[in-house]
């Protein structure tokens, strides 16, 4: 058993903190609507939404998606564009592809997954998703373990090791947060730890002095509290991308991601320019920098006027094609890219 576990059982403080955490919760937790009005279906979308992207971002796509989708039927009958379509701007759009095969999976399946185990086997459910769905859905007595939770386990328990990455993390301290959860209540309690993750132990400047289990935390009188836990950081990745603006008659060239592709399938973006022009001309019109985890990309953008027979041969090519500027509203076309053709439209109007 680990330390800070069996210490808090010696003294039978376990329970207090448990009790401490619940109460709090119970007052404090944010009105969200997967918890105003729960569901097994609510949980699953909005526990596949979150990763990855930021409460306050993600609730007005979780409202958007709950009007056009209300439950696993209607997202099973769906055609694929329109599940890609309410996900646009949320990006890793595998999420979406996941849960719409999901809904499918289990409109099909009889009986139905009931526990962690057959959760599991669900497409795009890991042991984070798997555990939240069946602890908060099933009261099955399983902890769930992401960021939030690794970093208030290191700080209440002082722990000073230096993990090599995130995944490291979440295992060292599985065995912990399977020891502190409470049978009696684990949905109630995993949502509290990533409650007070999220708005308590935040990652810079965590409010201490109003933290409920401040009495259990070893860490507590550390100045550089902060920096717990310990992750080392991954180098960054250089990237560069060279891609074309043609315009014309109020049309617009893009390049349609191929459906079988393991990123952005489907979705429309920016061509790349080798795809259009052999030599790019001197100076982009525009050069956009964006992170995405530790790989920072570099997109420059090149304005491209074809020829009647270059434009014909751009139209033989099948991954490319010319949408009216009236009806990119209509298509997905990847979050960023979204913003820079109409900062890009603006600017040319
Ligand atoms: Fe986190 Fe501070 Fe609470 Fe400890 S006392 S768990 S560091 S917010």
């Amino acid at each position: 058993m680990h330390d800070l576990a069996q210490q808090m059982d010696l003294k039978g403080e376990r329970k207090k903190f448990q009790q401490a955490l619940g109460k709090w919760y119970a007052g404090a937790q944010r009105p969200l609507p997967w918890r105003t009005k729960p569901s097994l279906y609510r949980t699953v979308v909005s526990e596949l939404m979150a990763q990855q992207t930021q409460i306050k971002t993600m609730l007005p796509y979780f409202e958007r998606w709950m009007e056009r989708f209300p439950d696993f039927d209607a997202l099973a009958e769906a055609p694929p564009d329109d599940v890609l379509k309410h996900w646009e701007g949320l990006g890793y759009y595998s999420r979406a592809r996941n849960l719409h095969k999901l809904a499918k999976e289990y409109v099909a399946a009889d009986p139905k997954p009931t526990n962690r185990h057959e959760w599991m086997a669900m497409p795009g459910i890991g042991p984070y998703t798997s555990a939240a769905i069946a602890s908060i859905n099933f009261g099955e007595s399983v902890a769930v373990v992401d960021g939030n939770v690794v970093r208030i386990l290191a700080r209440l328990t002082n722990d000073t090791r230096t993990f090599k990455s995130n995944g490291d993390a979440v295992k060292g301290f599985s065995l912990l947060a399977e020891e502190m959860v409470s049978s009696a209540n684990p949905g109630d309690h995993n949502q509290a730890m990533m409650e007070l993750g999220a708005t308590v132990c935040l990652k810079r400047k965590p409010l201490c002095t109003i933290c409920p289990v401040q009495s259990f935390c070893a860490g507590y009188a550390r100045e550089d509290i902060e920096e717990l836990p310990r992750i080392a950081r991954k180098a960054t990745e250089q990237i560069e991308i060279q891609r074309a603006w043609v315009l014309q008659d109020d049309s617009i060239l893009l390049q349609r991601i191929a459906q079988d592709a393991g990123q952005l399938a489907g979705q429309y973006e920016l061509p790349v320019l080798n795809l259009i022009a052999t030599k790019p001309p001197e100076k982009p019109i525009i050069t956009k920098t964006r992170s995405i985890t530790h790989r920072r990309i570099k997109e420059h953008i090149y304005a491209i006027k074809p020829s009647s027979t270059h434009r014909r041969n751009l139209s033989e090519n099948p991954s490319l094609h010319w949408v009216d500027l009236g009806k990119l509203e209509a298509i997905t076309l990847s979050g960023p890219h979204r913003r820079w053709v109409k900062e890009l439209i603006r600017q040319a109007g």
